[in-house]
């Protein structure tokens, strides 16, 4: 979907001079929608024990990050950076949430250390706890949906058993029972099925497969699971005949479900935890960028100064729409583009055969929906380097939190200390 009416207003009104002054390309994220998002969360769970964990690799900015801490969100991480951004955002002990995934010793030492919560992703990972001093008393056990549940996974992550992700269902009390034996007390479980989900089912279908692992498990090992993580996966309309998700309704749903369970097995339900990134802050970002060249071949080209080093998903997954639009352009007649990066690559573009307002050199156009999962996933292929970003604030000012990254940059990692392993043999 277009970026909201509100936002469309306040961008409108500062994006030229921000781009006169902090020049192109940007992304730019706007508070006031962030903050409006955290709102929509609380109200639709008011009154339901929930907690969101804001899935750091979404957005990885600690300005952002700061503005979804002062709100109360924790922060699911799944790598060092991540959690040092997490605890920089003021995030500590069980506000993290440390999501394993093919984890190294010394980061689960290091995960563990910092007081996150580990969700163990796989009984390599307990084994590797179990060889800590200290097992944290708390764990979360991440759940592998199984291949019945094939047709509801998203189909971008191939068929469910390819999913690397997960303990199989049928092996969870076995590693349960383990790590009572190592002293763990306190159980969470949790399963993502998929991501950009637009329907309630998934989230449904995910709730009723942890609520029976959770009556499992009480009945075999007296466990008591006091929360079960959805996951992320809430997606947000990307394309302008898409609805947003239906937030307050699939809360309603969680909550009846809950109290049924809750009557029905004779205990308390436990809390209900999510790790959104894409649907707290995917669709308060842009990128801005400007036409460098309008190119003619067998097909109308606009060469724009940003490339996929700003933007890979379009590139990534050939599904992925971002709606554009041309800034100042009322009144213009339409033709259809294809817009692209600078980069080598054929699939270096943002759209393919759209149609927008006739745009010339110069002209500046909005990508939106780039909150998330955006420049967080840049690269710097071909010496495309990935560009600054930006904060407008609820008063109108545009901050720069990222600034550009620089041919410094790039080189920076060959300053390395000179080493070299001699050939076998000589000494
Ligand atoms: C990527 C990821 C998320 C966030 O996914 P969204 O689709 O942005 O909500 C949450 N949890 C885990 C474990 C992830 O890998």
């Amino acid at each position: 979907m277009p970026i909201s009416s509100s936002f469309e207003r306040r961008l409108g009104s500062v994006v030229t001079r921000a781009a006169e002054h902090f020049g192109t390309p940007f992304h730019l994220y706007d508070v006031q929608g962030i903050k409006d998002t955290c709102d929509e969360f609380d109200q639709a769970f008011a009154g339901t024990p929930y907690r969101e964990y804001f899935a750091v690799k979404a957005l990885p900015n600690p300005a952002a990050l700061k503005i979804l801490a002062d709100r109360g969100f924790g922060f699911d991480c799944s790598s060092l950076p991540e959690l040092t951004l997490a605890r920089q955002a003021g995030a500590s002990g069980h506000d993290i949430c440390f999501t394993s995934n093919n984890t190294s010793s010394a980061e689960l030492e290091a995960a563990v250390g910092s007081g996150a919560l580990v969700n163990v992703d796989d009984e390599a990972v307990l084994d590797k706890l179990a060889a800590l001093p200290d097992v944290p008393r708390t764990l979360c056990f991440r759940v592998h949906p199984g291949k019945d549940r094939q047709g509801i996974l998203d189909s971008r992550l191939g068929d469910a058993e390819s999913a690397k992700f997960g303990i199989p269902a049928d092996r969870l009390a076995h590693v349960c029972a383990r790590a009572q034996r190592l002293g763990v007390e306190s159980f969470g479980l949790h399963m993502m099925l998929g991501s950009g989900y637009l329907t309630l089912e998934p989230f449904l279908l995910t709730l009723d497969l942890l609520l029976d692992q959770a009556v499992r498990l009480r009945a075999e090992l007296g466990i008591e699971v006091g929360f079960v993580n959805l996951g992320g996966g809430l997606g947000i309309p990307y394309r302008p005949d898409e609805r947003p998700f239906a937030l307050a309704e699939l809360a309603g749903r969680i909550r009846g479900r809950l109290e049924e369970w809750e009557k029905r097995h004779g205990v308390t339900r436990p809390r209900v935890c999510f790790e959104s990134g894409r649907f707290v802050t995917g669709p308060h970002g842009v990128l801005v960028t400007r036409v460098l060249n309008r190119m003619s071949k067998f097909r109308e080209f606009v060469g724009v100064d940003a490339s996929m080093s700003a933007l890979m998903r379009p590139a990534l997954y050939e599904s992925a729409y971002h709606h554009i639009t041309v800034h100042d352009s009322a009144g213009r007649p339409c033709e259809v583009v294809d817009v692209v990066g600078s980069l080598c690559e054929n699939n270096d573009k943002f759209a393919r055969q759209r149609a927008l307002p006739a745009v010339s050199e110069g002209d500046l156009l909005l990508i939106h929906d780039t909150g998330a999962h955006a420049h967080s996933m840049g690269f710097t292929y071909n010496g495309r380097l990935r560009p600054q970003e930006l904060l407008l604030h609820p008063d109108g000012s545009v901050e720069r939190i990222r600034r550009a990254e620089s041919q410094q940059d790039y080189f920076a990692t060959l300053d390395c200390t000179p080493a070299r392993l001699a050939a076998p043999g000589v000494t």
